[in-house]
């Protein structure tokens, strides 16, 4: 077999020992890697550079494709950038998947029944970092979804229950608050799911499947999320199967994927010899199975199973009663080594005989032109003065084309016509002008609009177009009576 080129970095803290142990158990079991070294991290940001990684390592990493992480420190103080979400947005890193595993009765854990896989949206979202202060009162973080980001996702959480034998995949979303957003992530994924008939699938929103998760867990297999759900309750979820340490994830791109452990760099334990190498090791065997070497994959996994289960712990998951043995990051990886070959008897063996070689291949469903009409604008406000009345009457005299004054928000909530007084308002304000009719206006008349407003003495923060989509208005209307 041809040794596959990867990028390799040893990070910090525990890094460079729980790396070690993992390539040392890998290769044993039979993995054909060409290893390329590259230097992230703490010492990176220290020489200066904000994002902890330098132009070379990048250039390793276009080139082997293939990246497998230790966990690094990021130095305290403001400035330095998460290597993480760079690398993730660089390299178009779309799928983050972390399985969350018990593994009863030999790691304590609640939930001995539980074998979740999270797949987390990891591009859009909230996570875009598109964030301004608007008002000294207001401050704003976009939240994007697209259609294609989201049926990427979609279909990678459906290939990906379909090729490890999953039966069902469940979404999260809160389209009930978020008809737009979460709204095109749920379509998305009932759309993708009927090419799917094998698998059963299913929607809940997202805080009573976010409790029921947490609390049974095994009513749950792959569970798709826009980003910041998922960034949250992989975190549960791991913490719950009682195996933060345990657990390994990858981030996976149309050219590029990277694999790593889900915890951090330990500063505490490093350099002692005690850390638990076994997040990353997991890490690796995806990583594995990603470059299409199953079998080995397959061999580092069963006998990770049988050490665990034969009681040799590291501190981390050393019980009394439980534990055999109590051992080093070095001895853990030298027992995992000593049981090359064999499968695990009470803890079920790994199978990657069905995963196959072949890259998922995520494709997208081409959508039709669309017919886009402007029939109105949204004309945020920054205005001290709190009388929704009198800033109605105010705005009421603006007009330009057909559009005229519709209706004025604070913070989502419809203050005029007809507010209440009840109503708490910020010195942050949404006019809407539109036609009733939703008759089309032009952009030179919704700068028209904008000149009047502002020669009156008005503070324009921002304008959003209303538009409407094959003459249907995709535009949340104001909250209230
Ligand atoms: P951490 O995950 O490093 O440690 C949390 C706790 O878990 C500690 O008590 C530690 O002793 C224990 N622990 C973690 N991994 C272990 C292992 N393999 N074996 C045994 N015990 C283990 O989280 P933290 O202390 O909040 O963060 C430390 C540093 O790691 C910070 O600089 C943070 O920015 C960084 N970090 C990096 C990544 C990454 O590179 N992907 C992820 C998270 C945190």
């Amino acid at each position: 077999m041809n040794k596959q080129p990867i990028t390799v970095a040893y990070g910090d803290g525990i890094g460079p020992e729980i790396m070690q142990a993992t390539l040392d158990i890998i290769l044993a079991g039979g993995a054909q890697l060409d290893i390329e070294t590259i230097e992230i991290g703490e010492k990176v940001y220290l020489s200066g550079n904000t994002a902890g990684i330098a132009p070379s390592a990048w250039e390793s990493l276009r080139r082997t494709k293939v990246f497998l992480k230790a966990p690094i420190t990021t130095p305290q103080g403001g400035g330095f950038k998460s290597l993480n979400v760079t690398t993730r947005k660089m390299l178009g890193l779309y799928a983050n998947v972390r399985p969350c595993v018990a593994y009863a009765p030999y790691v304590d854990t609640k939930h001995p029944k539980m074998d979740v896989v999270i797949v987390r949206e990891n591009e859009e979202d909230l996570y875009a970092g598109i964030e301004h202060q608007q008002t000294p009162e207001v401050v704003q973080c976009l939240k994007l979804i697209s259609r294609p980001g989201t049926e990427k996702i979609v279909r990678y959480a459906f290939e990906y229950a379909r090729r490890y034998g999953r039966k069902k995949v469940t979404c999260f979303t809160k389209d009930n608050i978020m008809k737009q957003t979460d709204g095109l992530f749920h379509a998305v994924f009932d759309e993708v799911a009927k090419e799917y008939p094998d698998l059963e699938n299913e929607h809940w929103i997202v805080d009573i499947g976010a409790a029921k998760l947490a609390d049974t867990p095994e009513a749950f297999d792959v569970v798709v999320m826009p980003n910041l759900y998922g960034d949250i309750l992989s975190d549960v979820a791991a913490q719950i199967a009682g195996s933060v340490g345990l657990a390994g994830s990858c981030n996976i791109g149309e050219e590029v994927a990277m694999f790593e452990a889900i915890h951090g760099s330990a500063p505490r334990r490093a350099g002692q010899n005690l850390a638990n190498p076994s997040g990353l090791l997991l890490g690796a065997v995806m990583m594995l199975v990603h470059i299409g070497q199953s079998e080995a994959a397959e061999r580092v996994h069963n006998a990770w199973l049988k050490t665990l289960e034969d009681g040799i712990h590291t501190y981390d998951i050393f019980e009394e009663g439980v534990s055999t043995q109590k051992v080093g990051t070095k001895e853990f990886g030298q027992a995992v080594i000593a049981r090359m070959g064999q499968l695990p008897e009470k803890l079920k063996p790994v199978s990657y005989a069905t995963a196959g070689n072949e890259p998922f291949k995520v494709k997208l469903t081409p959508q039709a032109p669309v017919q886009i009409e402007t029939v109105g604008v949204d004309i945020f406000l920054h205005c001290n003065d709190r009388d929704p009345n009198k800033l109605g009457e105010s705005m009421k005299g603006f007009k330009a084309g057909n559009m005229a004054l519709n209706m004025i928000t604070n913070r989502g909530v419809k203050v005029w016509p007809g507010g209440f007084s009840e109503t708490f308002c910020t010195d942050h304000w949404r006019c809407r002008y539109k036609n009733e009719d939703l008759k089309a206006s032009t952009y030179a008349d919704i700068m028209d609009l904008q000149k009047q407003i502002t020669e009156a003495g008005f503070s324009i923060i921002k304008t959003e177009n209303l538009c409407t989509f094959d003459g249907k208005a995709v535009f949340s209307a104001g909250q209230g009576a």
